[in-house]
Protein backbone atom coordinates (compact mmCIF):
# COMPACT_ATOMS: atom_id res chain seq x y z
CA UNK A 1 0.00 0.00 0.00
CA UNK A 2 0.95 3.93 -0.66
CA UNK A 3 1.96 4.04 3.48
CA UNK A 4 4.15 1.44 3.41
CA UNK A 5 5.57 2.58 -0.27
CA UNK A 6 6.49 5.66 1.63
CA UNK A 7 8.12 4.06 4.24
CA UNK A 8 10.34 2.11 2.51
CA UNK A 9 11.61 5.16 0.27
CA UNK A 10 12.53 6.96 3.49
CA UNK A 11 13.85 3.96 5.46
CA UNK A 12 16.78 3.11 2.01
CA UNK A 13 17.88 6.99 1.97
CA UNK A 14 17.65 7.35 5.84
CA UNK A 15 20.18 3.75 6.09
CA UNK A 16 22.06 4.22 3.34
CA UNK A 17 20.63 1.88 0.95
CA UNK A 18 18.94 4.10 -2.05
CA UNK A 19 19.83 7.81 -3.08
CA UNK A 20 18.57 9.85 -6.02
CA UNK A 21 20.95 10.11 -8.20
CA UNK A 22 22.56 13.64 -8.47
CA UNK A 23 20.80 14.47 -5.39
CA UNK A 24 21.90 18.01 -4.97
CA UNK A 25 21.54 19.27 -8.18
CA UNK A 26 17.57 17.85 -7.01
CA UNK A 27 18.28 14.67 -8.69
CA UNK A 28 17.74 13.17 -12.04
CA UNK A 29 14.86 10.99 -12.85
CA UNK A 30 14.16 7.79 -12.98
CA UNK A 31 17.92 7.14 -11.75
CA UNK A 32 19.37 5.90 -8.40
CA UNK A 33 22.27 5.66 -6.62
CA UNK A 34 23.35 2.81 -4.22
CA UNK A 35 24.65 4.12 -0.83
CA UNK A 36 27.31 2.25 1.91
CA UNK A 37 24.28 -0.55 2.59
CA UNK A 38 22.61 -0.72 -0.76
CA UNK A 39 25.66 -1.46 -2.40
CA UNK A 40 26.40 -4.65 -0.26
CA UNK A 41 22.92 -5.55 -0.82
CA UNK A 42 22.99 -5.65 -4.00
CA UNK A 43 25.93 -7.21 -4.24
CA UNK A 44 25.65 -10.18 -2.21
CA UNK A 45 21.90 -10.55 -3.88
CA UNK A 46 24.27 -10.76 -7.22
CA UNK A 47 26.23 -12.83 -5.97
CA UNK A 48 23.48 -15.23 -4.76
CA UNK A 49 22.35 -15.43 -8.22
CA UNK A 50 25.78 -15.83 -9.63
CA UNK A 51 26.86 -18.97 -7.50
CA UNK A 52 23.29 -20.56 -8.19
CA UNK A 53 23.58 -19.86 -11.63
CA UNK A 54 27.57 -20.66 -12.51
CA UNK A 55 28.47 -23.19 -8.82
CA UNK A 56 25.43 -25.31 -8.56
CA UNK A 57 25.32 -26.27 -12.08
CA UNK A 58 27.86 -28.08 -13.63
CA UNK A 59 26.59 -27.06 -17.33
CA UNK A 60 26.30 -22.97 -17.18
CA UNK A 61 29.00 -20.87 -17.34
CA UNK A 62 29.52 -17.12 -17.00
CA UNK A 63 30.91 -14.05 -19.32
CA UNK A 64 30.64 -10.40 -19.01
CA UNK A 65 30.44 -8.83 -22.19
CA UNK A 66 30.74 -5.16 -22.65
CA UNK A 67 27.71 -2.95 -22.71
CA UNK A 68 28.96 -1.26 -26.16
CA UNK A 69 28.04 -3.56 -28.99
CA UNK A 70 27.94 -3.64 -33.23
CA UNK A 71 24.83 -1.45 -33.82
CA UNK A 72 24.13 -4.33 -36.48
CA UNK A 73 23.20 -6.79 -33.32
CA UNK A 74 20.45 -4.17 -32.70
CA UNK A 75 19.36 -4.30 -35.98
CA UNK A 76 18.92 -8.34 -35.71
CA UNK A 77 17.45 -8.71 -32.58
CA UNK A 78 14.30 -6.77 -33.48
CA UNK A 79 15.26 -3.59 -30.96
CA UNK A 80 16.17 -1.07 -33.62
CA UNK A 81 12.66 -1.33 -35.39
CA UNK A 82 10.53 -2.68 -32.55
CA UNK A 83 11.54 -1.62 -28.98
CA UNK A 84 9.01 0.81 -28.67
CA UNK A 85 6.57 2.54 -26.33
CA UNK A 86 3.14 4.00 -27.50
CA UNK A 87 3.63 8.02 -26.80
CA UNK A 88 1.04 10.44 -26.26
CA UNK A 89 1.19 14.00 -25.80
CA UNK A 90 -1.48 16.41 -24.14
CA UNK A 91 -2.06 19.36 -26.70
CA UNK A 92 -2.70 21.97 -23.28
CA UNK A 93 -0.61 20.43 -20.79
CA UNK A 94 2.46 20.16 -23.07
CA UNK A 95 2.81 16.60 -21.13
CA UNK A 96 4.13 13.70 -22.14
CA UNK A 97 2.81 10.24 -21.16
CA UNK A 98 2.78 6.30 -22.24
CA UNK A 99 -0.82 5.70 -23.89
CA UNK A 100 -0.84 2.20 -22.69
CA UNK A 101 -0.42 2.93 -19.17
CA UNK A 102 -2.95 5.74 -19.42
CA UNK A 103 -5.16 2.95 -20.45
CA UNK A 104 -4.00 0.54 -17.95
CA UNK A 105 -4.39 3.48 -15.02
CA UNK A 106 -7.73 3.67 -15.98
CA UNK A 107 -8.59 0.03 -15.38
CA UNK A 108 -6.51 -0.04 -12.23
CA UNK A 109 -9.00 3.07 -10.72
CA UNK A 110 -11.66 0.96 -11.56
CA UNK A 111 -10.52 -1.94 -10.00
CA UNK A 112 -9.73 0.03 -7.12
CA UNK A 113 -13.51 1.30 -7.43
CA UNK A 114 -15.08 -2.20 -7.35
CA UNK A 115 -12.82 -3.03 -4.34
CA UNK A 116 -14.14 -0.17 -2.20
CA UNK A 117 -18.24 -0.69 -3.03
CA UNK A 118 -17.17 -4.84 -2.20
CA UNK A 119 -15.20 -3.35 1.00
CA UNK A 120 -18.59 -1.24 1.94
CA UNK A 121 -20.25 -3.41 1.53
CA UNK A 122 -18.34 -6.61 3.52
CA UNK A 123 -19.10 -4.47 6.13
CA UNK A 124 -22.82 -3.33 6.50
CA UNK A 125 -23.37 -7.28 5.38
CA UNK A 126 -21.15 -9.14 8.44
CA UNK A 127 -20.31 -12.57 8.89
CA UNK A 128 -22.84 -13.49 6.20
CA UNK A 129 -21.24 -11.38 2.88
CA UNK A 130 -20.75 -13.32 -0.42
CA UNK A 131 -17.98 -11.06 -2.08
CA UNK A 132 -18.15 -12.99 -5.18
CA UNK A 133 -21.60 -13.13 -5.64
CA UNK A 134 -21.75 -9.85 -4.57
CA UNK A 135 -19.21 -8.34 -7.41
CA UNK A 136 -20.81 -10.79 -9.88
CA UNK A 137 -24.76 -9.32 -9.03
CA UNK A 138 -24.01 -5.85 -7.94
CA UNK A 139 -24.71 -3.77 -11.02
CA UNK A 140 -22.67 -0.92 -10.00
CA UNK A 141 -19.58 -3.52 -8.97
CA UNK A 142 -20.14 -5.33 -12.38
CA UNK A 143 -20.09 -2.15 -14.41
CA UNK A 144 -16.60 -1.10 -12.86
CA UNK A 145 -15.35 -4.80 -12.87
CA UNK A 146 -15.87 -4.23 -16.92
CA UNK A 147 -14.04 -0.96 -17.12
CA UNK A 148 -11.17 -2.84 -15.07
CA UNK A 149 -10.80 -5.30 -17.72
CA UNK A 150 -12.56 -4.49 -21.15
CA UNK A 151 -9.78 -1.42 -22.16
CA UNK A 152 -6.83 -3.57 -21.30
CA UNK A 153 -7.86 -6.33 -23.40
CA UNK A 154 -8.63 -3.98 -26.54
CA UNK A 155 -5.15 -2.13 -25.93
CA UNK A 156 -3.61 -5.51 -25.93
CA UNK A 157 -5.37 -6.10 -29.64
CA UNK A 158 -4.54 -3.13 -30.51
CA UNK A 159 -0.91 -3.37 -30.11
CA UNK A 160 -0.68 -6.60 -31.72
CA UNK A 161 -2.03 -5.40 -34.93
CA UNK A 162 0.12 -1.80 -34.99
CA UNK A 163 -2.75 -0.02 -34.89
CA UNK A 164 -1.96 3.14 -32.99
CA UNK A 165 -5.09 5.30 -34.58
CA UNK A 166 -7.06 2.45 -32.35
CA UNK A 167 -5.37 3.60 -29.32
CA UNK A 168 -6.00 7.24 -29.62
CA UNK A 169 -9.45 6.45 -30.17
CA UNK A 170 -9.59 4.03 -27.84
CA UNK A 171 -8.29 6.59 -25.00
CA UNK A 172 -10.86 9.20 -26.52
CA UNK A 173 -13.77 7.11 -25.97
CA UNK A 174 -13.23 5.89 -22.29
CA UNK A 175 -12.53 10.09 -21.58
CA UNK A 176 -9.52 9.77 -20.42
CA UNK A 177 -8.13 12.32 -18.84
CA UNK A 178 -4.35 14.47 -18.65
CA UNK A 179 -4.07 13.02 -15.07
CA UNK A 180 -2.27 16.75 -14.24
CA UNK A 181 -4.85 18.63 -15.93
CA UNK A 182 -7.74 16.90 -16.89
CA UNK A 183 -7.45 18.11 -20.30
CA UNK A 184 -8.72 15.33 -22.87
CA UNK A 185 -6.83 17.48 -25.89
CA UNK A 186 -4.46 14.46 -27.37
CA UNK A 187 -2.20 14.21 -29.90
CA UNK A 188 -1.91 11.40 -32.38
CA UNK A 189 0.12 8.29 -30.71
CA UNK A 190 3.36 7.13 -31.99
CA UNK A 191 5.95 5.07 -31.56
CA UNK A 192 9.15 6.12 -29.52
CA UNK A 193 12.41 3.71 -29.36
CA UNK A 194 13.44 3.14 -25.83
CA UNK A 195 17.31 2.54 -26.72
CA UNK A 196 19.48 5.53 -25.44
CA UNK A 197 22.09 6.63 -28.15
CA UNK A 198 25.53 7.41 -28.55
CA UNK A 199 28.88 8.22 -30.98
CA UNK A 200 31.68 6.07 -30.66
CA UNK A 201 34.93 7.56 -32.02
CA UNK A 202 36.81 11.38 -32.23
CA UNK A 203 35.81 12.92 -35.40
CA UNK A 204 32.60 14.14 -36.70
CA UNK A 205 33.55 12.45 -39.84
CA UNK A 206 34.32 8.34 -38.83
CA UNK A 207 31.93 8.59 -35.43
CA UNK A 208 29.93 5.82 -35.67
CA UNK A 209 26.17 5.72 -34.12
CA UNK A 210 26.16 2.86 -31.25
CA UNK A 211 23.55 2.52 -28.45
CA UNK A 212 23.49 1.63 -24.72
CA UNK A 213 22.39 -2.45 -24.62
CA UNK A 214 18.80 -2.11 -23.23
CA UNK A 215 19.53 -6.10 -22.59
CA UNK A 216 22.71 -7.78 -21.36
CA UNK A 217 20.76 -11.17 -23.67
CA UNK A 218 22.48 -10.21 -26.94
CA UNK A 219 25.93 -10.43 -25.37
CA UNK A 220 25.13 -14.15 -24.57
CA UNK A 221 23.95 -14.51 -28.32
CA UNK A 222 26.88 -13.26 -30.30
CA UNK A 223 29.20 -15.78 -28.25
CA UNK A 224 27.47 -18.32 -28.44
CA UNK A 225 29.91 -20.26 -30.39
CA UNK A 226 33.03 -18.71 -28.57
CA UNK A 227 31.91 -20.15 -25.34
CA UNK A 228 30.42 -23.26 -26.65
CA UNK A 229 33.92 -24.12 -28.46
CA UNK A 230 36.68 -22.94 -26.38
CA UNK A 231 34.51 -24.32 -23.25
CA UNK A 232 33.60 -27.46 -25.62
CA UNK A 233 30.23 -27.24 -24.32
CA UNK A 234 27.30 -30.06 -25.14
CA UNK A 235 23.78 -29.21 -25.83
CA UNK A 236 22.40 -28.47 -23.14
CA UNK A 237 23.98 -25.61 -21.48
CA UNK A 238 23.78 -22.43 -20.27
CA UNK A 239 25.44 -18.99 -20.25
CA UNK A 240 24.93 -16.80 -17.35
CA UNK A 241 25.62 -12.76 -17.62
CA UNK A 242 24.72 -9.89 -14.83
CA UNK A 243 25.18 -6.20 -15.85
CA UNK A 244 24.11 -2.84 -16.72
CA UNK A 245 21.09 -1.72 -18.93
CA UNK A 246 19.54 0.95 -20.28
CA UNK A 247 16.11 1.89 -21.52
CA UNK A 248 14.64 5.56 -22.10
CA UNK A 249 11.29 4.28 -20.12
CA UNK A 250 9.21 7.69 -19.96
CA UNK A 251 6.99 6.57 -17.46
CA UNK A 252 8.95 7.47 -14.13
CA UNK A 253 8.14 6.40 -11.34
CA UNK A 254 8.01 3.17 -8.82
CA UNK A 255 11.31 4.05 -7.44
CA UNK A 256 13.81 1.12 -8.26
CA UNK A 257 11.52 -0.79 -9.61
CA UNK A 258 11.67 1.39 -13.08
CA UNK A 259 14.64 2.85 -13.95
CA UNK A 260 16.52 4.37 -17.62
CA UNK A 261 19.88 2.47 -15.79
CA UNK A 262 19.59 -0.60 -14.04
CA UNK A 263 20.89 -4.27 -13.94
CA UNK A 264 20.04 -7.55 -15.13
CA UNK A 265 20.51 -11.21 -14.11
CA UNK A 266 20.34 -12.94 -17.36
CA UNK A 267 21.03 -16.82 -18.01
CA UNK A 268 20.08 -18.32 -21.72
CA UNK A 269 19.77 -22.01 -21.75
CA UNK A 270 20.85 -23.82 -25.37
CA UNK A 271 19.25 -27.11 -25.88
CA UNK A 272 17.93 -29.28 -28.62
CA UNK A 273 15.08 -28.15 -30.58
CA UNK A 274 11.64 -29.81 -29.40
CA UNK A 275 13.01 -30.73 -26.27
CA UNK A 276 12.52 -26.80 -25.37
CA UNK A 277 9.51 -27.10 -23.13
CA UNK A 278 10.58 -29.44 -21.09
CA UNK A 279 13.21 -27.65 -20.19
CA UNK A 280 10.98 -24.19 -19.64
CA UNK A 281 9.12 -26.43 -17.00
CA UNK A 282 12.34 -27.39 -15.55
CA UNK A 283 13.89 -23.74 -15.45
CA UNK A 284 10.02 -22.55 -14.13
CA UNK A 285 10.54 -24.30 -11.15
CA UNK A 286 14.69 -23.94 -11.34
CA UNK A 287 14.14 -19.98 -10.58
CA UNK A 288 11.32 -20.22 -7.97
CA UNK A 289 13.16 -22.68 -5.92
CA UNK A 290 15.83 -20.01 -6.16
CA UNK A 291 13.06 -17.63 -4.75
CA UNK A 292 11.40 -19.39 -2.15
CA UNK A 293 15.25 -20.49 -0.91
CA UNK A 294 15.17 -16.85 0.47
CA UNK A 295 12.25 -16.62 2.43
CA UNK A 296 10.44 -13.91 1.50
CA UNK A 297 7.17 -16.01 1.61
CA UNK A 298 5.80 -17.73 -0.90
CA UNK A 299 2.34 -15.57 -0.91
CA UNK A 300 4.18 -12.94 -2.38
CA UNK A 301 5.10 -14.98 -5.39
CA UNK A 302 2.73 -16.22 -8.54
CA UNK A 303 3.20 -16.65 -12.03
CA UNK A 304 1.67 -15.17 -14.38
CA UNK A 305 1.91 -17.28 -17.59
CA UNK A 306 1.65 -15.25 -21.03
CA UNK A 307 -1.20 -15.87 -23.22
CA UNK A 308 0.09 -13.36 -25.79
CA UNK A 309 3.43 -14.70 -27.23
CA UNK A 310 5.91 -12.31 -29.15
CA UNK A 311 6.40 -13.62 -32.30
CA UNK A 312 9.84 -15.55 -31.31
CA UNK A 313 8.98 -17.42 -28.16
CA UNK A 314 6.50 -20.40 -27.92
CA UNK A 315 6.10 -20.34 -24.30
CA UNK A 316 6.32 -17.79 -21.85
CA UNK A 317 5.93 -16.70 -18.28
CA UNK A 318 6.56 -14.19 -15.46
CA UNK A 319 7.30 -14.63 -12.05
CA UNK A 320 5.21 -12.10 -10.48
CA UNK A 321 6.52 -10.21 -6.37
CA UNK A 322 3.85 -8.79 -4.40
CA UNK A 323 5.39 -5.53 -4.15
CA UNK A 324 4.10 -2.22 -2.39
CA UNK A 325 1.91 -1.13 -5.16
CA UNK A 326 0.74 -4.90 -6.00
CA UNK A 327 1.66 -7.60 -7.78
CA UNK A 328 3.97 -6.61 -10.89
CA UNK A 329 7.12 -8.71 -12.77
CA UNK A 330 10.15 -9.15 -11.36
CA UNK A 331 11.22 -12.30 -13.71
CA UNK A 332 10.59 -13.22 -17.05
CA UNK A 333 11.10 -16.74 -18.28
CA UNK A 334 10.85 -17.24 -21.91
CA UNK A 335 11.11 -19.68 -24.44
CA UNK A 336 13.21 -17.71 -27.24
CA UNK A 337 12.66 -20.81 -30.51
CA UNK A 338 16.00 -20.09 -32.57
CA UNK A 339 15.38 -16.45 -32.98
CA UNK A 340 17.79 -14.50 -31.85
CA UNK A 341 21.16 -16.95 -33.12
CA UNK A 342 19.30 -17.49 -36.85
CA UNK A 343 18.86 -13.29 -37.10
CA UNK A 344 22.35 -13.32 -36.23
CA UNK A 345 23.15 -15.41 -38.49
CA UNK A 346 21.57 -13.96 -41.18
CA UNK A 347 23.12 -10.61 -40.13
CA UNK A 348 26.67 -11.45 -39.44
CA UNK A 349 26.85 -13.93 -42.19
CA UNK A 350 28.29 -16.37 -39.83
CA UNK A 351 27.22 -19.40 -39.42
CA UNK A 352 25.75 -20.20 -35.37
CA UNK A 353 26.09 -23.98 -35.49
CA UNK A 354 26.27 -26.60 -32.84
CA UNK A 355 27.30 -30.26 -34.15
CA UNK A 356 25.80 -32.76 -32.03
CA UNK A 357 28.01 -35.58 -31.75
CA UNK A 358 25.35 -37.56 -30.44
CA UNK A 359 23.15 -37.00 -33.44
CA UNK A 360 25.81 -36.70 -35.72
CA UNK A 361 24.21 -33.13 -37.46
CA UNK A 362 24.30 -29.26 -36.92
CA UNK A 363 21.57 -27.57 -35.79
CA UNK A 364 21.05 -23.94 -34.49
CA UNK A 365 19.97 -24.86 -30.67
CA UNK A 366 16.65 -23.49 -29.07
CA UNK A 367 17.15 -21.36 -25.96
CA UNK A 368 15.09 -21.02 -22.84
CA UNK A 369 16.06 -17.59 -21.18
CA UNK A 370 15.70 -16.22 -17.55
CA UNK A 371 15.71 -13.07 -16.84
CA UNK A 372 15.23 -11.33 -13.49
CA UNK A 373 16.18 -7.28 -12.64
CA UNK A 374 18.81 -6.90 -10.12
CA UNK A 375 16.94 -3.65 -8.72
CA UNK A 376 13.42 -5.12 -8.38
CA UNK A 377 14.75 -8.29 -6.83
CA UNK A 378 16.49 -5.62 -4.51
CA UNK A 379 13.53 -3.34 -3.94
CA UNK A 380 11.52 -7.23 -3.18
CA UNK A 381 13.78 -7.92 -0.18
CA UNK A 382 13.85 -4.39 0.93
CA UNK A 383 10.06 -3.62 0.90
CA UNK A 384 9.22 -7.26 2.14
CA UNK A 385 11.75 -6.91 4.93
CA UNK A 386 11.06 -3.85 6.20
CA UNK A 387 8.55 -4.11 8.93
CA UNK A 388 7.11 -1.85 12.47
CA UNK A 389 6.55 -4.55 15.30
CA UNK A 390 5.08 -3.73 18.53
CA UNK A 391 6.78 -5.90 21.29
CA UNK A 392 5.07 -7.44 24.57
CA UNK A 393 6.11 -4.11 26.46
CA UNK A 394 4.07 -2.36 23.91
CA UNK A 395 7.50 -0.61 22.70
CA UNK A 396 7.97 -0.45 19.08
CA UNK A 397 10.84 -1.12 16.85
CA UNK A 398 11.29 -0.95 13.01
CA UNK A 399 13.44 -3.96 12.29
CA UNK A 400 14.64 -4.72 8.72
CA UNK A 401 14.34 -8.56 8.42
CA UNK A 402 16.65 -9.04 5.28
CA UNK A 403 17.96 -12.85 5.05
CA UNK A 404 21.23 -13.29 6.68
CA UNK A 405 23.10 -14.22 3.15
CA UNK A 406 22.14 -10.68 2.11
CA UNK A 407 22.23 -8.46 4.49
CA UNK A 408 25.02 -6.08 4.15
CA UNK A 409 26.56 -6.17 7.83
CA UNK A 410 26.28 -9.32 9.22
CA UNK A 411 26.99 -8.90 12.83
CA UNK A 412 27.62 -5.26 14.81
CA UNK A 413 30.34 -5.99 17.79
CA UNK A 414 29.09 -4.22 20.75
CA UNK A 415 31.31 -3.67 23.42
CA UNK A 416 28.32 -2.66 26.89
CA UNK A 417 30.91 -0.16 27.73
CA UNK A 418 33.66 1.88 26.58
CA UNK A 419 36.08 0.53 29.40
CA UNK A 420 37.27 -2.05 31.31
CA UNK A 421 38.88 -3.82 28.24
CA UNK A 422 35.63 -4.42 26.46
CA UNK A 423 36.61 -2.89 23.87
CA UNK A 424 39.59 -4.43 23.17
CA UNK A 425 38.22 -7.68 23.18
CA UNK A 426 35.78 -6.34 20.55
CA UNK A 427 38.33 -5.43 18.69
CA UNK A 428 40.51 -9.04 18.62
CA UNK A 429 36.88 -10.83 17.86
CA UNK A 430 36.08 -8.39 14.71
CA UNK A 431 39.83 -8.90 13.51
CA UNK A 432 38.81 -12.66 13.63
CA UNK A 433 35.86 -12.57 11.87
CA UNK A 434 36.18 -10.15 9.66
CA UNK A 435 37.96 -12.44 7.27
CA UNK A 436 34.99 -14.08 6.30
CA UNK A 437 32.09 -11.45 6.93
CA UNK A 438 31.23 -7.73 7.10
CA UNK A 439 31.29 -7.06 10.49
CA UNK A 440 30.40 -3.47 12.26
CA UNK A 441 31.94 -1.71 15.66
CA UNK A 442 29.43 0.49 17.70
CA UNK A 443 30.03 1.57 20.92
CA UNK A 444 27.77 4.57 21.40
CA UNK A 445 24.65 4.93 23.41
CA UNK A 446 23.46 2.44 25.26
CA UNK A 447 23.25 -1.22 24.55
CA UNK A 448 19.29 -0.79 23.94
CA UNK A 449 19.73 1.66 21.64
CA UNK A 450 22.33 0.19 19.31
CA UNK A 451 19.87 -3.09 19.05
CA UNK A 452 17.70 -0.77 17.91
CA UNK A 453 19.80 0.97 15.61
CA UNK A 454 21.35 -2.08 14.08
CA UNK A 455 17.34 -4.08 13.58
CA UNK A 456 16.71 -1.02 11.51
CA UNK A 457 19.83 -1.42 9.32
CA UNK A 458 19.20 -5.00 8.42
CA UNK A 459 22.18 -6.55 10.70
CA UNK A 460 21.16 -9.95 11.65
CA UNK A 461 23.22 -10.73 14.88
CA UNK A 462 24.70 -8.41 17.71
CA UNK A 463 27.28 -9.85 19.45
CA UNK A 464 27.83 -8.12 22.55
CA UNK A 465 30.58 -8.26 25.11
CA UNK A 466 30.02 -7.99 28.95
CA UNK A 467 31.69 -8.29 32.04
CA UNK A 468 31.67 -11.64 32.29
CA UNK A 469 33.13 -12.15 29.19
CA UNK A 470 36.45 -11.78 30.94
CA UNK A 471 35.41 -14.72 33.23
CA UNK A 472 33.79 -17.43 31.13
CA UNK A 473 35.38 -16.00 27.64
CA UNK A 474 32.29 -16.22 25.61
CA UNK A 475 30.15 -13.73 24.49
CA UNK A 476 25.83 -12.82 24.12
CA UNK A 477 24.68 -13.34 20.76
CA UNK A 478 21.26 -11.04 19.93
CA UNK A 479 18.66 -12.26 17.22
CA UNK A 480 17.48 -9.71 14.86
CA UNK A 481 13.88 -11.22 14.22
CA UNK A 482 13.51 -13.62 17.24
CA UNK A 483 15.11 -10.79 19.71
CA UNK A 484 16.19 -14.01 21.72
CA UNK A 485 19.78 -14.10 23.09
CA UNK A 486 22.38 -17.28 23.53
CA UNK A 487 25.66 -17.16 25.42
CA UNK A 488 28.66 -18.25 22.97
CA UNK A 489 32.23 -19.00 23.59
CA UNK A 490 34.16 -16.67 21.49
CA UNK A 491 36.26 -19.45 19.83
CA UNK A 492 32.79 -21.20 18.47
CA UNK A 493 31.29 -18.03 17.16
CA UNK A 494 33.12 -17.88 14.15
CA UNK A 495 31.68 -21.11 13.40
CA UNK A 496 28.34 -20.26 14.56
CA UNK A 497 27.94 -16.66 12.76
CA UNK A 498 29.14 -18.48 9.14
CA UNK A 499 26.55 -21.57 9.92
CA UNK A 500 23.96 -18.82 9.88
CA UNK A 501 25.47 -16.53 7.19
CA UNK A 502 27.31 -17.85 4.49
CA UNK A 503 26.47 -18.09 1.50
CA UNK A 504 27.80 -21.84 0.92
CA UNK A 505 25.20 -22.63 4.02
CA UNK A 506 22.17 -20.51 2.26
CA UNK A 507 22.98 -22.60 -1.56
CA UNK A 508 22.24 -25.56 0.18
CA UNK A 509 18.41 -24.63 0.62
CA UNK A 510 17.51 -24.15 -3.49
P1 LIG B 1 8.20 -4.30 -17.89
O1 LIG B 1 7.06 -4.95 -18.64
O2 LIG B 1 7.98 -4.21 -16.42
O3 LIG B 1 8.69 -3.05 -18.53
P2 LIG B 1 9.85 -5.98 -19.47
O4 LIG B 1 8.89 -7.09 -19.79
O5 LIG B 1 10.13 -4.93 -20.46
O6 LIG B 1 9.44 -5.30 -18.06
P3 LIG B 1 12.16 -7.60 -19.85
O7 LIG B 1 12.52 -6.93 -21.11
O8 LIG B 1 11.60 -8.97 -19.87
O9 LIG B 1 11.21 -6.63 -18.99
O10 LIG B 1 13.44 -7.54 -18.88
C1 LIG B 1 13.74 -8.56 -17.95
C2 LIG B 1 13.77 -8.06 -16.53
O11 LIG B 1 14.54 -6.85 -16.42
C3 LIG B 1 12.40 -7.68 -15.98
O12 LIG B 1 11.74 -8.81 -15.48
C4 LIG B 1 12.75 -6.70 -14.90
O13 LIG B 1 13.04 -7.37 -13.68
C5 LIG B 1 14.00 -6.02 -15.41
N1 LIG B 1 13.69 -4.68 -15.94
C6 LIG B 1 13.19 -4.38 -17.16
N2 LIG B 1 13.07 -3.05 -17.32
C7 LIG B 1 13.50 -2.48 -16.16
C8 LIG B 1 13.63 -1.14 -15.71
N3 LIG B 1 13.31 -0.10 -16.47
N4 LIG B 1 14.10 -0.93 -14.45
C9 LIG B 1 14.45 -1.97 -13.66
N5 LIG B 1 14.36 -3.25 -14.04
C10 LIG B 1 13.90 -3.52 -15.28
Amino acid sequence: DQDQFKKVLSHAKEYGYVFQSSEIYDGLQAVYDYGQNGAELKKNIREYWWQAMTQLNQDIVGIDAAIFMHPTTWKASGHVDAFNDPLIDNKDSKKRYRADVLIEDYCEKHLQKANKEIEKAANRFGDDFDAKLYSETNPRVVGYLKKSKEPVERLAKLLQAEDLAGVKALIEELEIADPDTGSKNWTDVRQFNLMFGTKIGASADTATDLYLRPETAQGIFVNFLNVQKSGRMKIPFGIAQTGKAFRNEIVARQFIFRQREFEQMEMQYFVKPGTELEWFEVWKEKRMAWHSSLGLGADNYRFHDHEKLAHYANAATDIEFNFPFGFKELEGIHSRTDFDLKAHEEYSGKKLKFFDHEENKNYVPYVIETSIGLDRMFLAVFSTALVDETLEDGSERTVLKIPAVLAPVKAAILPLLKKDGLPEIAEEIINDLKWSMKVQYDEKDAIGRRYRRQDANGTPFCVTIDHDTKEDQAVTVRDRDTMTQERIAIKDLKTYLEKRVAMSEWLRRI
